[in-house]
């Protein structure tokens, strides 16, 4: 038997390097100066660092780290590909603390890696979700309180102006989620969401919310069920009308916020719920196991080069 984290890539440096390196570029390197992919070779001797590659055609010097989530960042590959490892392969994720120990980097350090790992973790350029006879689901909920300060209304209730907005889309039968944290769930919000993100021959059901039900949405055929009147689950020619995939999607995001991460800021909400959005895209249930998973988010590494700073 051998343990998962004897791999190779979590122990040594010049492995985890051709780990990822594998991965972003599976065609061999690409200079992320000027494109080129010839004339590009890799740097050696003692004084040389680890991962570095020459291209002849700018004359630049460069590491696959260039243009990545882990630029800028003087933490070996070996302790990113780790922490990466414990984030996906948890079922809850893990906290900075969790990772700060485990991996002996500082709690700011800890921190740090496990916001940009969640950055690599977030869906960009993706197709829209349903299609022909496919369900989405669509619903919002409220969590935790806005960090900013809420005007009240005249009549003196905040109500879910003070909450933080989540407005989530589920395909239904082995499909995606996508959450977005949004200003306010109104519906200019969840319409323009909606024709964003979901295709428009796709079947939409959602609860009676008037953030649905009085909108132009751009889609096949729109159901509701009415919760109100305790009708959870209605059944309209052949499909089922619920919601309930997506109203669990978010009780797990809440269970797991609470659980593990306590406090979040406002602005940093936007990466736990593509951590939560990742975990259950990439599930067991649909057949991706560890090492799968481990392979999308270093695939997603790439571009996302943050151009500001992460602070509390
Ligand atoms: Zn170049």
């Amino acid at each position: 038997m051998t343990s998962v984290l004897s791999d190779k890539r979590f122990h040594d440096e010049e492995a985890a390097y051709a780990w990822v390196e594998a991965r972003v570029w599976p065609e061999g390197p690409i200079c992320p100066h000027c494109g080129g992919m010839d004339r590009i070779s890799k740097m050696g001797g003692k004084s040389t660092r680890i991962g570095v590659y020459k291209c002849y055609q700018c004359r630049k010097p460069f590491t696959v780290k260039v243009g990545t989530v882990f630029e800028a960042s003087h933490v070996p590959m070996r302790f990113w590909l780790q922490a990466m490892y414990l984030m996906i392969s948890s079922k809850k994720g893990v906290s900075s603390n969790q990772l700060h120990r485990t991996l002996g980097v500082t709690l700011k350090t800890a921190w740090f890696m496990s916001h940009r790992v969640r950055e690599a973790m977030k869906i960009v350029g993706i197709k829209p979700l349903g299609g022909a006879e496919k369900v989405v689901e669509a619903d919002e909920t409220y969590f935790g309180d806005r960090d900013i300060v809420v005007k009240r209304t005249k009549r003196g209730k905040s109500g879910h102006a003070s909450k933080r907005s989540i407005v989530a889309l589920v395909e239904r039968g082995g499909g995606s989620v996508r959450s977005f944290h949004v200003d306010h769930a109104d519906k200019a919000t969840v319409t323009k969401i909606i024709a964003e993100n979901i295709a428009s021959e796709s079947y939409l059901h959602t609860d009676e919310s008037r953030l649905y039900t009085d909108a132009p949405l751009h889609v096949a055929e729109h159901h509701t069920v009415v919760h109100s009147g305790e009708e959870y689950v209605r059944y309209e020619r052949d499909r089922t009308v619920h919601s309930n995939t997506v109203e669990n999607v978010f009780s797990v995001f809440k269970r797991g916020m609470k659980g593990i991460y306590q406090h979040c800021a406002e602005k940093h909400l936007h990466r736990y719920l593509a951590e939560f959005d990742f975990r259950y895209n990439n599930r067991v249930a649909i057949g991706v196991n560890d090492e799968a998973r481990a392979d999308r988010v270093v695939k997603g590494i790439v571009g996302k080069r943050l151009k500001y700073k992460i602070s509390h």
